[in-house]
C-alpha cells in the first residue's frame, strides 16, 4: 500500500538533495546506488544530518536505532553480533532481506562494516516504508481527507493538521516480527 500523494521520483529527488546538502556536492553527481560512506565520503554525523533533512522534507520520523540493536533488544544479546564484533549468520540473513542480496553482505563481516554498504537507494526505501504507512484517517479529527500541496508533506484536508505516521523504529520492529514469524532466524532468548 504505497502513499498516493508522494511519488517515488520525489523521494529519490529529496534523498539526492539531502545527500548533496549534507556532503556539499552537486545533486546531479550523486547516483542513488553509490555507497554514502565509501563513494561519497559521508561520516556518521552526515547520516544524522541526512536523516534530519529527509524527516523535515516529508514530515516523518525515520528509524534512529540500527536494526541489529532491535534484534538484540528483542531476541537477546549476542543474537546479531558476536562478542568479537562479527555478524551472526542470522544477522547476515536478516540484513540481506533488508539491504538486498547484492549489497555486499557476507558471512564473517564485522558489524561496523555495515554503514559502508548503505546507499541513497536504501535511504529512499526507508522513507517510502514510512510514507506507505500513512494511516487511513486523520489522528486529530478522524477525517479521511488527506491531501498534499507540495507532493512531499501530507496534511488533513479537513483540519489542516499534518499526517501522523508511525515512526521508522516502530516499523522496523514490526518488520522484524514479521520476518521472525516467517523465517525463525533467531532462537528464543
Ligand atoms: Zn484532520
Amino acid at each position: 500500500m504505497a502513499n498516493p500523494f508522494v511519488t517515488s521520483a520525489r523521494v529519490e529527488d529529496e534523498v539526492k538533495k539531502a545527500l548533496a546538502k549534507a556532503l556539499r556536492k552537486d545533486p546531479a553527481a550523486i547516483p542513488l546506488g553509490s555507497s554514502i560512506v565509501k563513494d561519497l565520503g559521508g561520516s556518521s554525523l552526515d547520516f544524522l544530518d541526512i536523516t534530519f533533512r529527509l524527516e523535515q522534507a516529508f514530515g516523518i520520523r525515520l528509524a534512529h536505532t540500527v536494526i541489529l540493536d532491535h534484534v538484540e533488544e528483542t531476541y537477546g544479546e549476542g543474537k546479531a553480533v558476536t562478542p568479537g564484533g562479527e555478524l551472526t549468520p542470522a544477522a547476515v540473513a536478516l540484513l540481506k532481506l533488508r539491504l538486498g542480496e547484492d549489497s555486499g553482505l557476507a558471512e564473517g563481516m564485522f558489524a561496523d562494516e555495515i554503514p559502508a554498504l548503505l546507499t541513497g537507494a536504501h535511504l529512499a526505501k526507508n522513507v517510502e516504508d514510512v510514507l506507505a504507512a500513512l494511516p487511513a484517517e486523520c489522528t486529530h479529527c478522524h477525517a479521511k481527507a488527506w491531501k498534499s500541496d507540495d507532493g512531499a508533506k501530507v496534511v488533513c484536508g479537513a483540519c489542516g493538521k499534518p499526517a501522523v505516521y508511525p515512526d521508522g523504529d516502530a516499523l522496523t520492529k514490526r518488520w522484524l516480527a514479521d520476518v521472525q514469524r516467517e523465517k525463525r532466524l533467531f532462537a528464543a532468548a
